[in-house]
Order: C-alpha cells, then sequence, then structure tokens
C-alpha cells in the first residue's frame, strides 16, 4: 500500500487482498521472462490482454483491441509462471460436496481465481485435479492459495487450515467438510 495511511476500504480490504508484500513479490525468480514493453499484449494461454503494462481481462474490450491494433502474442504474468512451472500455493478441498456440488465448486474457483487475477496478474491456477471427494489445486501465488481456502470455509464452513512452509516460498491449505 503506498502512502502514509491506508483507507478504511484498504484495510477492510487487507484481508481479502492479502498483504502487498504477497501480492508483488521482490524475487527477481518472478519477473516475466518475457517482458513487456509500452506496447499491446494478448496473452496466448489464457487471452488476457495488456495495454499500458496493466492487465486486463475483458472479451468485448479485447474484440475491439484487435480489430483495431496490433497485439503481440505473450504470456500474462500469472501464465508465464505456469509456463516456467512455479508453483507457490496448494490446496486441498477434501468433502463429498465437491461432487454433490460440482458446478458451484467449479464456478466458485473459477471466480475466485478470476478475481484474484485482477487484483495480482502474477495468480493463476495452473492444475487441478479431482478425485471423487478431494481435490487438489496447485497455484502461482501463495496468496491465491490462501483466497480459494478462505472463500471455501466462508461458503461452505468445514475446516480450514493453512501450512506455510517456513523455509520455501510456499503454502498448504487445507479446506474440509465431512457432511455434504
Ligand atoms: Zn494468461
Amino acid at each position: 500500500m503506498r502512502g502514509q495511511t491506508r483507507s478504511r476500504v484498504q484495510q477492510e480490504r487487507m484481508s481479502v487482498l492479502g498483504h502487498t508484500h504477497d501480492r508483488f513479490p521482490e524475487d527477481r525468480r518472478f519477473e516475466s521472462k518475457e517482458k513487456q514493453g509500452a506496447g499491446k499484449y494478448v496473452c496466448r494461454r489464457c487471452g488476457a490482454f495488456c495495454q499500458e503494462k496493466h492487465w486486463y481481462m475483458d472479451n468485448d474490450q479485447l474484440k475491439q483491441l484487435v480489430r483495431k491494433n496490433h497485439l503481440t502474442e505473450t504470456l500474462c504474468p500469472g501464465c508465464d509462471r505456469i509456463d516456467r512451472r512455479l508453483w507457490e500455493g496448494e490446496v486441498i478441498l477434501e468433502s463429498p460436496l465437491l461432487e454433490e456440488q460440482k458446478d458451484t465448486v467449479m464456478a466458485l474457483i473459477k471466480h475466485t481465481e478470476g478475481k484474484a487475477w485482477h487484483d495480482n496478474p502474477h495468480s493463476r491456477i495452473a492444475e487441478v485435479e479431482t478425485n471423487k471427494g478431494r481435490m487438489r489445486i496447485l497455484t502461482t501465488t501463495k496468496w491465491l492459495a490462501q483466497r480459494i481456502g478462505k472463500q471455501f470455509y466462508k461458503s461452505f464452513k468445514g475446516e480450514l487450515e493453512l501450512k506455510p512452509a517456513h523455509r520455501e516460498k510456499f503454502i498448504r491449505v487445507y479446506w474440509s467438510r465431512k457432511e455434504g
């Protein structure tokens, strides 16, 4: 957060947004290998586009841009991490409701990823493995993993456990609910 004082809105959103250092890691490892200059770019994996170094996910606007401008293909910061297999988080979800409310669950995961990416384009889901009442999600930021866990807890209650690995830049998030 820039500035001396945080606004109330910022303070209230801290728990959702995470801390600035989580969102914008300074580690050089995480700098995109594909440098984006001042031009216009489109992510070849997820279709997001970049203008003036800001990333957007808006298909209507993208279509207009494609018509009017030349877009260079690249990877957005999150998809670049996926490409380089840089995972920072693992979420394990366990509950019969994963199967019983499959559509709601998938929509919640996608929606959480979309909102997180909007706040920090380094955040993407890299992999989702589903095995009956268990799901394993790999994320490119610790913060996105936490956010998915917290979102499940908020929507479905159950148990939530966050296990940061101290030496590595990695977090494991466990959420479970016995009943469906
Ligand atoms: Zn992308």
